[in-house]
């Protein structure tokens, strides 16, 4: 049985990809300090026998009794409002988090699997952006932390491959939805069907003509799963290249949610990017991947999946 090691297992990505390396056989060793993640995620996991659980902050050593056949990286807040928080934890995941588990997966002759982004890209110049992109980010803006942080992961990333021949691989990836985001994590889609749920109105910030592509979270850790099994060392795009501004998404919420809430404007946060979209060329001639779930699909499961929460659920994701 191959062992893979996952942090930021109790997340919405970790958590996920818990599932799909139990799925395929694996012993999966999660691994989450609980910062923005819950334990609920992964519950349903603990009676396993092939499944073991590290309360740890992977920016300290990381130290794993098993060998460890794969790691993937995936711990660190994910959205702006969570990073905007915990700016220096962010800033330290991505660099020294990432040394430690570099250092890891050389002590295990592992294969490392790091969670990078399309924030690399910044506020893009370049449309879709593809990967030979050099991307356009403000290193002292409030994003700063978590687009440097990822960018600095990368170049440790390549350095430790180029340098000590360890077998890496960088999955950049772009605006992932599904079940299990937190309600209160800010992200739009989390943030619309909550203000769905609550009878508010939808915040849509700045004029609403900044665009998103959107992945369904199945469609993503397939791609994961695929770049991780390849031999391909350099950054791979994995999203949805269907792009959507967020004025028009904000409508499609209201139409999914059969709500009549209306739409309010709310100051465009600071380098808030203008637009986005994946070039997944590569991910297609490389790993045979391109997503297969579309966005009308998506939603229903992730809001089916948000009504179904009770009560004191909902209450606990909006704290
Ligand atoms: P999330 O907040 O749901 O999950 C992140 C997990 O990492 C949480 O469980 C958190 O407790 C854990 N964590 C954070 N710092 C830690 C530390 N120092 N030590 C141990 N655990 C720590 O976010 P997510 O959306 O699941 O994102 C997971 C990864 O994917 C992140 O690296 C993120 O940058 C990347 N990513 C996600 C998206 C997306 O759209 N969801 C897009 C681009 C990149
Ligand atoms: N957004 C919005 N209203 C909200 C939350 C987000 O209009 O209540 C916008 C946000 O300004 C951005 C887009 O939706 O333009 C996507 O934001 P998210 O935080 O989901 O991800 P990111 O900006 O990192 O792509």
């Amino acid at each position: 049985m191959k062992t893979i090691l996952i942090t930021g297992a109790a997340g919405f990505l970790g958590s996920h990809l818990c599932d799909k390396f139990i799925d395929e056989g694996f012993k999966v060793i999660g691994m989450d300090n609980l910062i923005t993640g819950d334990l609920k995620n992964i519950e349903h996991l603990f009676k396993l026998d092939n499944f073991e659980f590290y309360h740890h902050d992977v920016s300290k050593f990381v130290h794993v009794t098993d060998d460890l056949d794969y790691i993937l990286h995936f711990a660190s807040p994910a959205s702006p409002i969570d990073y905007l928080k915990i700016p220096i934890q962010t800033l330290k995941v991505g660099s020294l988090g990432t040394h430690n588990l570099l250092g890891l997966a050389k002590a295990k002759g592992a294969r490392l699997l790091i969670a990078s982004t399309s924030e690399v890209y910044g506020d893009p110049q370049v449309h879709p952006q593809t990967e030979d992109y050099y991307g356009n980010v403000n290193t002292i803006g409030p994003r700063g932390v978590y687009d440097e942080a990822k960018r600095f992961q990368e170049s440790l990333t390549m350095a430790y491959h180029r340098f000590h021949g360890l077998e890496t691989r960088i999955v950049r990836i772009f605006n992932t939805y599904g079940p299990r985001m937190r309600l209160n994590d800010g992200r739009v889609i989390p943030a619309f069907i909550g203000q769905a749920l609550r009878g508010e109105d939808l915040t849509v910030f700045g004029d609403g003509s900044q665009t998103r592509s959107f992945c369904y979270v199945d469609d993503q850790v397939e791609g994961i799963y695929r770049l991780l099994m390849s031999d391909y060392a350099e950054p791979v795009n994995i999203g949805n290249p269907y792009e959507i501004s967020i004025l028009d998404f904000a409508e499609e919420i209201i139409k999914l949610t059969g709500t009549d809430q209306k739409i309010v404007f709310k100051p465009l946060p600071k380098d808030d990017p203008m637009q986005r979209q994946p070039n997944i060329s590569k991910a297609k001639s490389i790993l045979g991947w391109e997503p297969k779930v579309d966005r009308e699909e998506g939603m229903k499961l992730t809001y089916d999946y948000f009504k179904s929460l009770t009560k004191e659920e909902l209450e606990r994701s909006e704290h």
